[in-house]
């Protein structure tokens, strides 16, 4: 199972997710991004957009964040 596997996210959980964007025509391409606090939502759909080319760029990593951050 290789990283780009990843597609299941607790729901309503906090993440820490890296992700990459491999669009080769877009200025952050093979850039890797950190989200310190990515929401799963319903756990399904769970994408990081890029800002720039508005791909959705490949989760590499996604870690269970411990303890889950305080929301107001
Ligand atoms: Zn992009």
């Amino acid at each position: 199972m290789s990283a780009s596997d990843i597609t299941a996210f607790e729901p309503a959980m906090y993440y820490e997710v890296t992700a990459r964007d491999n669009n080769p025509s877009c200025v952050n391409f093979e850039q890797v991004f950190t989200v310190e606090q990515f929401y799963s939502n319903a756990g399904t759909n769970c994408f990081v957009q890029c800002g720039k080319c508005r791909q959705h760029m490949e989760i590499l990593t996604a870690t269970l964040l411990d303890p889950q951050p305080e929301v107001s």
